[in-house]
């Protein structure tokens, strides 16, 4: 069975010894050294001056909302993501407001985000989907020009560069995921990533109940993380540059085999892309269907990133229309792509996608 991911994981005596170290501590939870040193280690490779280690990636952008003070109003994002995205913006009890995509990167359409932009709006929500960049520098200048704050839910775009640093640096704050089906992974987590001192302070202190010790600060919530989680993150760390190589060999076969016959989304040429994902877009939800089942048949798993199109959702009070992420959600396969998948499988998955197609 072959499906679209496969969570790497390291030599099992390497978790091993983090495991043996943590029990004989007896130090499970609550900032311990392997969070603390998972935590340097990621800024550190990331490039980022502020980073906290959280439960997941959807409790990451609820904390990002809290901490910019954010319990109503609108936000602006987009329709193409994962449900996450919108569904911790509902949660929080606020409002998404859509604004369609672009063609060549699948994210939110910065050109069209101005005319959104009501006395409501409290901040925009940007994703870098499949670890392509938002245009950073067009939505950077709304926001100042607005006075709006700026989230990227940076889930799928760890490791990747963009003008020459990590994705993860831009916005006001960024979230990322490191869920097991994730690029970096800790089995589960994800981070919030802060560009300022009380940003930060606010993020680490509401992520443990909004206490420091007796001392009732703010309001909180436990989006902390564990002992084994953050191992799991120290050995898998050591491997990423590895992963992004064998995963770029894998998304040039792929490219190889496929040249012609698929269209493919035009990232940016400044981004140096962590290969998170291998997309492709057919022709119609029908040679998406073909395609999904012909390789089905064969026990191979590809996935639908990102169906339906989020303005969609059947709990949203509002329909909104995005005609274009509507088209590209019912028409877009995530084919798979991980490390060690072979060059035979490459080519078997791709000449079923070419048998199909033509
Ligand atoms: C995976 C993902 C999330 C959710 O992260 P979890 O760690 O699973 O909570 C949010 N947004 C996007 C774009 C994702 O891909």
């Amino acid at each position: 069975m072959i499906n679209v991911t496969k969570s790497f994981l390291p030599p099992t005596e390497e978790y091993m010894q983090y495991v043996s170290a943590i029990l004989e501590r007896g130090w499970l939870t609550n900032q311990g050294p392997c969070v603390l040193d998972l935590e340097a280690q990621l800024k550190q490779y990331l490039g980022l001056p502020y980073l906290s280690f959280v439960s997941n990636g959807t409790v990451a952008l609820q904390l990002a909302l809290r901490a910019l003070d954010i319990l109503e109003g609108e936000i602006i994002t987009t329709p193409f993501s994962y449900v996450a995205t919108v569904s911790s913006i509902l949660w929080e009890r606020c409002k998404p407001v859509f604004v369609d995509i672009e063609l060549n990167t699948f994210c939110i359409d910065a050109g069209k985000i101005e005319a959104a932009i009501t006395p409501n709006t409290r901040a925009i929500m940007g994703v870098h989907v499949y670890g392509y960049p938002c245009d950073i520098e067009a939505i950077d200048a709304l926001a100042q020009e607005h006075n709006l704050p700026v989230i990227y839910d940076g889930a799928q775009a760890f490791a990747s560069n963009y003008l020459g640093k990590s994705l993860l640096s831009y916005g006001t704050i960024t979230t990322c995921s490191f869920h097991a089906t994730k690029l970096f992974h800790t089995i589960e987590g994800g981070a919030v990533i802060t560009n300022n001192q009380s940003d930060y302070d606010k993020v680490s202190l509401m992520l443990r109940f909004g206490h420091n010790s007796d001392d009732h600060i703010r309001l909180g919530i436990n989006a902390k993380n564990s002992e084994l989680h953050a191992a799991m993150g120290l050995c898998n760390l050591k491997y990423v540059p590895d992963i992004i190589v064998k995963r770029k060999a894998v998304s040039e076969a792929y490219d190889l085999h496929l040249a012609g016959a698929v269209c493919r989304p035009v990232p940016p040429a400044r981004l140096d892309y962590n290969y998170a994902y291998y997309p492709i877009l057919l022709e119609d939800e029908a040679a998406l269907l073909s395609v999904k089942e012909a390789l089905n048949k064969k026990q191979i798993f590809p996935r639908r990133y990102f169906y339906p199109s989020l303005n969609r959702l059947p709990y949203l009070q509002e329909k909104q229309a995005c005609l274009l992420s509507e088209n590209v959600a019912s028409r877009v396969l995530s084919l798979p792509l991980y490390a060690d998948l072979s060059m035979e499988n490459i080519e078997l998955i791709s000449s079923i996608v070419k048998e199909v197609v033509s």
